[in-house]
């Protein structure tokens, strides 16, 4: 059976593979903690579903602009402006079905063959992935344990060549939780804005920051390179709705018309209803995020403390985001757990928890523990992921 050549280049989410593997085991009965889910556990605030009742009630079920009502394209902008202090007209954006497929747009209306785009890895798989999808090379800089894997300007900017069409942030990052700091992110944009090159900045995680550090990217972008910038947004993480489907793409009219026009033969519009529910989200009490920031962080601290109870278990309290990633080099061995795919299968095999395998973002060596789950489940978890390590890999001199 001959397929489409772009087939080959891309494979299926590792990350959306654990889940299904979860799934499956649920169905059949085991009990399995899941630490490899990238979504919130928390529900949905009732305000926002409250919206979402009221537009069903309504009748708003029809057709919508393939770009997004005005309604929510104002709130987005309203959000940004409250939080950043920037300004956006309702024409430079557009309403996608999540993150996602704001990236995606971008990558279709700004990628082509023989043009390079530079990453930092380790990375969210879908961002290089769709690179390739747009027949486009991606170009990774590396960012490095010993810093907290910091994104530098420079490690990005040395990956430049002639061909270079684009450069890919993400912060606050999955998998890693590390921020870029403006200073750096304000580095690559002046470089951009000289050299024509794109700058697109996920900020999927932007709501979730623990601490009160600077990280106006929207700001850094606007009064840098605004021609050259998009950013891509989401309601999943932030108000817990990742089933909902709701992200944005913010950039130069010229992109947004490129984009709506791809939308508008792809997808088309995002859910109607969805798309009141996201005004409500984004122009109501933010409480609920900040709620919800004040458990992921009371979470992040205590899985640390477990976590580090064995010294091979190499972490930091991530900065962003509700990953703790996780160095397991010293767990593997030869002669026992060679790769952390190896030892994330034989943890959900047999002490039933699922963790994503660094090699799922070009990171092998290491896992992803999710702590959008609740504090029982953490505690148990790493119990069981503690015990598992002292089983396997006993405690030797590299302690
Ligand atoms: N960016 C990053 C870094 C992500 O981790 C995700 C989701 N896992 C997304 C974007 C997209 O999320 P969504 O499509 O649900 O908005």
């Amino acid at each position: 059976m001959k397929l489409a050549d772009r087939t080959s280049r891309i494979s299926g989410s590792p990350t959306m593979k654990v889940t299904a593997t979860v799934d499956r085991l649920r169905r059949s009965g085991v009990d399995v903690i899941d630490f490899g889910a990238g979504e919130p556990d928390f529900p949905t605030p009732d305000a926002i579903k409250a919206a979402a009742h009221d537009a069903l009630d309504k009748n708003f079920t029809r057709y919508t602009p393939a770009a997004g009502i005005a309604d929510l394209k104002r709130a987005i902008c309203d959000r940004y402006k409250a939080d950043y202090g920037v300004d956006y007209t309702e024409s430079q954006v557009i309403v996608t079905a999540g993150g996602k497929q704001a990236l995606y747009n971008t990558a279709l209306s700004l990628w082509g063959p023989g043009d390079e785009v530079i990453t930092h890895a380790p990375y969210w798989p879908t961002l290089t992935e769709q690179v390739k999808l747009a027949d486009a090379t991606p170009v990774l800089a590396r960012t490095h344990a010993d810093d907290g894997f910091a994104v530098h300007a420079q490690a990005m900017l040395d990956a430049i060549t002639p061909r270079t069409r684009g450069i890919i942030v993400n912060s606050p990052g999955n998998p890693t939780g590390a921020l870029i700091a403006e200073a750096e992110l304000k580095a690559i944009a002046e470089v951009a804005a000289r050299q024509n090159i794109w700058v697109v900045v996920d900020l999927c995680y932007e709501r979730l920051i623990y601490d009160d550090v600077p990280h106006n990217l929207p700001k850094v972008l606007a009064d840098t390179c605004p021609e050259q910038a998009v950013l891509c947004g989401s309601a999943s993480k932030a108000y817990a709705m990742t089933g909902w489907r709701c992200g944005w793409q913010i950039g130069p009219t010229a992109v947004i018309n490129a984009s709506s026009a791809i939308q508008s033969h792809s997808t088309s519009n995002v859910t109607s209803i969805k798309q009141k529910a996201a005004v409500a989200a984004l122009l109501g009490s933010q409480a609920p995020v900040t709620a919800m920031l004040d458990e992921y962080r009371k979470r992040r601290d205590q899985l640390h403390a477990w976590l580090t109870a064995d010294p091979r278990l190499r972490c930091r309290k991530p900065a962003g985001a509700f990953y703790t990633f996780v160095d397991i080099g010293d767990v593997l061995s030869t002669d026992g757990f060679r790769t952390s795919l190896d030892f994330a299968d034989a943890l959900l095999e047999e002490s039933r928890v699922a963790v994503t395998p660094g090699e799922a973002f070009d990171a092998p060596g290491t896992i992803r523990i999710s702590y959008a789950t609740s504090m029982e489940l953490l505690k148990e978890g790493s119990q069981r992921l503690l015990e598992f390590v002292g089983k396997h890999a006993p405690q030797t001199a590299t302690a």
